[in-house]
């Protein structure tokens, strides 16, 4: 079936950057999020991004309101009703996103895919909340999602080759280019990056180095284009102890242990740029 609508739910940080990049792909999209401050912000958020393209003479001033145009906010999980492709991309919180997969599975036709961005829970786990787990998905974009290439795909055990074909095919349509992943914890992308990032917190912890210290080391002597205390902070702390545990609980190996500065911070609620203050502090 030909995807003209395509629902988002999170108008968050990786929400809104998805459903920028799927109106500009052609789609009509609803972005949906628990308040009207919330999708807003999301909304605010793309058309600052739009404008900075259209200044650098990357997009016309028409262009960029035929894309804010298809962007269609919504606080109703309701309206999904009309989607025909589904990307969850709510908090990293299991019980938050089982009620959204099992809210989802009544309200959206039983063909429409319903995936999730999540970094970390299983999509198997996602999939049994719902009577449709073969048309359950992961679809992990990067952060910033308009810049980052990359969107990892990932099948669940019940996940069909007509599921994987068809969100292949839209992480294309959206320009990006898909990895395929199974279904395991961290899949590839944060099993690699997060207990890195998770050592870096831990040489802070132990005070092997500064803040700046760890970044640069890492910048200058890895060629990385972040550090990775920048990167966490970038990420979100709070996303990144929720990874963390899942890798943790998932492979049951002490190598995975969050590291205890971390679960100060996002206790404190620092959890990064998001809040103004994570390893770093912003204005
Ligand atoms: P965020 O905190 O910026 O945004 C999450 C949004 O979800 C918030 O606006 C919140 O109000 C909304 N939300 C919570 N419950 C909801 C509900 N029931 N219905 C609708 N909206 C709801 O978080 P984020 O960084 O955008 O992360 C979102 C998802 O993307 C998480 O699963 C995260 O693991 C994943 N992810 C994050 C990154 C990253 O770098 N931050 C990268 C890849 C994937």
């Amino acid at each position: 079936m030909e995807i003209k609508t395509f629902g988002v739910i999170g108008a968050g940080q990786m929400g809104n950057g998805i459903a920028q990049v799927a109106a500009m792909s052609g789609l009509n999209v609803i972005m949906n999020d628990i308040k009207q401050e919330f999708v807003e912000r999301g909304l605010a958020t793309i058309t600052k991004i739009l404008n900075r393209g259209v200044e650098k003479g990357k997009m016309s001033a028409g262009e960029k309101d035929t894309v804010l145009g298809k962007i269609k906010t919504s606080v109703a999980l309701e309206e999904m009703a009309s989607a025909d492709f589904v990307v969850e991309a709510a908090t990293e919180n299991e019980p938050i996103k089982y009620q959204i997969f099992k809210d989802l599975d009544q309200i959206c036709a039983s063909h429409v895919i319903l995936a999730t961005n999540t970094s970390s829970i299983p999509i198997g786990r996602i999939a049994a909340q719902t009577g449709r787990p073969e048309n359950v998905i992961g679809m992990h974009f990067m952060n910033p999602v308009p810049v980052m290439k990359l969107v990892e795909v990932i099948r669940g055990i019940a996940t069909t080759d007509e599921t994987f074909n068809t969100t292949w095919d839209l992480a294309l349509k959206f320009n990006k280019t898909p990895a395929e992943a199974n279904d395991y914890p961290g899949f590839i992308a944060n099993r690699i990056l997060m207990p890195m990032i998770n050592e870096a917190i831990y040489c802070l912890y132990h005070s092997v180095g500064t803040r700046e210290n760890i970044d640069t080391v890492m910048k200058l002597g890895m060629n990385h284009p972040m550090g990775p205390l920048a990167l966490a902070d970038l990420i979100g702390l709070d996303t990144c102890l929720a990874i963390m545990e899942m890798l943790y609980g998932g492979f049951g190996d002490s190598k995975y242990r969050p590291c205890p500065l971390l679960r100060k911070y996002v206790e404190a609620g620092w959890f990064g740029r998001k809040t103004g203050r994570g390893f770093y502090e912003y204005k």
